[in-house]
């Protein structure tokens, strides 16, 4: 089974765009709900309600 890759998708943090920063345990990358989609309350720049990774539906925050 792969259901956990069905439900979730890997992007770029947006935080640090790659580089690594403790928001996305310093691997660049970022698990999402699919379809991947950029924070509506920050749009991406980073926020409180995207664990400043600046997706939506960042996985195991807001489960
Ligand atoms: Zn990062
Ligand atoms: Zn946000």
């Amino acid at each position: 089974m792969t259901e956990e890759s069905d439900t979730y998708t890997e992007v770029t943090c947006c935080h640090c765009e790659g580089l690594g920063c403790i928001y996305c345990d310093r691997t660049g990358k970022v698990m999402v709900r699919r379809p991947a989609r950029k924070c509506r309350h920050c749009d991406g720049v980073g926020c409180i309600y995207c664990g400043f990774s600046g997706w939506a539906g960042l996985k195991g925050k807001y489960d």
